[in-house]
């Protein structure tokens, strides 16, 4: 089942036009082994349907601004449509193409060829649609794709994402809506497949919206060209301000989560695109849910070797090498979600060590945050901040680095 938002225009063929484009919910079925496309918009509120043994003639040249025409013989029309999401119109696109090459590919029909091993076996460009894969799972014949770029995951039961992944070259990863496995120990290696140098190197698209996130993993910072991060609608009670390391994030999804701030650091204010939603920002006891501050209140941090642990993460930090979870010392793993930057010497700190600022501001007109809901009246976005508490070793800092 593939389904898109879109506008569509329908025009008889050797006629002039007389709809304008609408606003359309555009989808395909499949019904005792025929495909159908389906329109439903306000000329058509019962819905329309074609035959896609029908379909003459594809127009995809104009597939990457956004358009695509449908030429059908029975009726003789064409559907113009137009779709803002480009990347789902392309989805929508292959899908089609697949039905009129009569392969089958969609979700909960696994397409296996016969499985190799990675190791003895390379099936380069096996196929010419690699952009499009739809599985009810992970199938470990993905891995022989060795020019997959675009790795779409969506809305599976169970989704465990074998290290080799991390070996393909992939650009764009979904695993949106999919479910992450309950036992600890899968968890613990779930994200093992970024240490991989290919991947670090090719991934700019993640999107992992509505997967129940609670907390950001540490492990993005291997992804430096990440340009994309999408984590809309999961259970994300802050960002970590280590997510100010991403250099190169453009567009930063984070709406429909938990958030009562948002670390103050420089990727963050130079984002193309900014999302959140408005939702807890004023809530009148944010700072009992501010996660630095609740560190600070923390007693069950053990004492012993605290400082050489401490050390022991500013020096990860530094040049975060290419590590796997279990690499680290389990005890250090939680310090990841409070590590920051002091934001005057920039020497890398914890609660510990630094005071936690909030300054609330509207960002200035020409920024492209957006937040989805009404933020007149209010004060605007707590940033939140760290600064050294020992301001003679935060100048004398600072003076070094200048
Ligand atoms: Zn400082």
């Amino acid at each position: 089942m593939m389904f898109i938002n879109c506008e569509v225009r329908v025009q008889k063929i050797c006629r002039e036009p007389f709809e304008t484009f609408t606003p359309s919910e555009l989808w395909i079925i499949k019904k005792e082994n025929r495909y159908y496309l389906c329109l439903k918009n306000s000329y058509y509120p019962d819905g329309k349907t074609y035959k896609i043994l029908n379909l003459h003639l594809i127009f995809f040249i104009f597939l990457e601004e956004g358009r695509l025409a449908l030429q059908f013989i029975k009726p003789e029309e064409i559907l113009y449509i137009e779709c803002q999401n480009k990347w789902l119109l392309y989805m929508f696109y292959c899908a089609l193409m697949r039905i009129v090459n009569r392969k089958d590919v969609f979700i909960d029909e696994n397409q296996t060829p016969n499985t190799v091993h990675i190791n003895n076996a390379v099936i380069d460009n096996f196929d010419p649609y690699t952009k499009f894969i739809a599985v009810d799972g992970f199938d470990n014949y993905v891995l022989n794709l060795r020019c997959l770029s675009t790795l779409v995951l969506q809305d599976c039961k169970s989704l465990v994402l074998p290290e080799e992944i991390g070996h393909l070259p992939i650009k764009n990863l979904n695993i949106s809506g999919s479910k992450m496995p309950t036992s600890q120990h899968t968890q613990d290696i779930y994200w093992n497949w970024t240490s991989k140098l290919t991947i670090g190197g090719t991934l700019t698209t993640l999107e992992m919206d509505t997967v129940s996130l609670k907390r950001l993993p540490f492990e993005i910072l291997h992804l430096k060209k990440l340009q994309t991060l999408s984590i809309n609608n999961n259970n994300l009670a802050y960002l970590p301000h280590f997510i100010g390391e991403l250099k190169n994030l453009k567009n930063l999804l984070a709406a429909d989560n938990m958030l009562v701030n948002v670390p103050r650091c420089r990727p963050l204010a130079m984002l193309t695109r900014f999302e959140l939603t408005y939702k807890f920002f004023d809530h009148p006891n944010y700072k009992n849910f501010d996660h630095l501050l609740s560190y600070n209140k923390r007693t069950t941090e053990p004492s012993d070797f605290k400082s050489l642990r401490h050390i022991a993460l500013f020096k990860l930090m530094e040049n975060f090498p290419l590590l796997k979870r279990q690499d680290i010392p389990r005890p250090l793993w939680e310090y990841f979600n409070y590590v920051g930057r002091c934001s005057k010497c920039r020497q890398w700190t914890l609660p510990n060590y630094c005071n936690i600022i909030c300054i609330r501001f509207i960002p200035p007109g020409n920024s492209k945050i957006s937040l989805r809901l009404d933020f007149g009246k209010n004060n605007g976005i707590p940033w939140q901040s760290m600064r050294c508490i020992n301001e003679v070793e935060c100048e004398a800092r600072l003076r070094l680095v200048l």
